[in-house]
């Protein structure tokens, strides 16, 4: 492997500093399980790696003022599944982090990470999309905002310029009364990767013909995590059985996957058409009561 340097700043000034100075040849990281392996294998080649650990906030989890959730870019994904205000508050995106790897990997891996290594697979990411979550990003031009749909633009791509590091999560406090689900294919039931994931948030929603509101998120089967607009648009409408199923179909025909090592596109396709419909009985069943 490459040999290269380690530097650990202790605030955002030193830290974009440093990655300016450097550009292309330094990399932020804080849990290093993707990047380490990108190393090793050749695909990148930094001579400065810079862990943003020490810097202030960033391993910070906390309900803010506003009743908004705070995820720190250095805050792990164990931390996450594990908080119980997380649990209550935000269970979709406890299922979503509690789902990466194993109990060991998540120790390490973080949520910041997970996005700025911007996989379609990341099992963060689609939880976070349906509560509609805000990056929180600082660069050489100071600190700027930018929706979690508008900060992957493609496989391992995010609206990330030269100099910024992704500095925090914030995710908006559910709508009363809303249930969701995280449901993951893998290849093992434990540890692996997607090869196709789904998250579904619903919550009771009088201005709506079904009485319901939806977001529906699907993971590894597009360049990047996406929304299901058509699908939650059905929902909206009509949850009744065939209802349901014609969602599912929109789900799936939002897909736009590939076939690789872990599926053909055919059965990731078909398997967002199950996975939602069965999301989305799960959440009706507990949004009804
Ligand atoms: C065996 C194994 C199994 C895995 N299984 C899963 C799985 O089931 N689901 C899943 O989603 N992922 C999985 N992964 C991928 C990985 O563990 C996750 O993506 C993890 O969340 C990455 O977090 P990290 O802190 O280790 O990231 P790092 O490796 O530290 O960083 C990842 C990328 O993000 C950049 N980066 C990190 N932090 C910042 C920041 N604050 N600002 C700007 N850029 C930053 C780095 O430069 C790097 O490019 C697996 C990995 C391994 C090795």
């Amino acid at each position: 492997m490459q040999p290269f340097d380690y530097v650990k700043p202790t605030s955002l000034e030193e830290a974009g500093e440093l990655l300016l100075k450097h550009k292309g040849s330094a990399r932020p990281f804080a849990g290093m399980t993707d990047l380490l392996i990108r190393i090793e294998r050749g695909f990148v080649h930094p001579e400065l790696v810079v862990d943003i650990k020490d810097i202030p906030g960033m391993r910070d989890l906390l309900v803010v003022r506003n009743g908004d959730l705070r995820i720190g870019a250095a805050v792990t994904m164990n931390e996450v599944a594990a908080h119980s205000s997380v649990q209550t508050g935000w269970p979709l995106l406890a299922e979503g982090c509690a789902s990466v790897a194993s109990y060991q990997l998540r120790n390490r891996a973080t949520v910041g990470g997970n996005l700025c290594n911007a996989s379609p697979a990341a099992d963060s990411a689609p939880a976070l999309l349906c509560y509609e979550a805000v990056a929180h990003i600082f660069g050489p031009e100071g600190a700027r905002k930018v929706p979690l749909g508008e900060f992957f633009v493609g496989p391992g791509k995010t609206a990330l310029q030269p100099g910024e590091l992704l500095e925090s999560v914030t995710v908006p406090f559910p709508k009363r009364g809303s249930a969701g689900h995280f449901l993951k294919l893998g290849r093992t039931p434990m540890g692996d990767i997607s090869v196709m994931n789904v998250a579904v948030l619903g919550w009771p929603d009088k201005a709506t013909r079904s009485g319901t509101s939806w977001r529906i998120a699907l993971g590894s089967v597009a360049p990047t995590v996406i929304r299901s607009p058509e699908a939650e648009r059905l929902l909206s409408e009509d949850t009744s059985p065939d209802g349901i199923e014609a969602a599912a179909r929109a789900a799936a025909g939002t897909a736009r996957p590939i076939d690789d090592i872990r599926a053909t596109a055919a059965y990731r396709t078909d398997m967002v058409r199950v996975l939602t419909r069965r999301g989305v009985e799960r959440v009706m069943a507990e949004i009804g009561k």
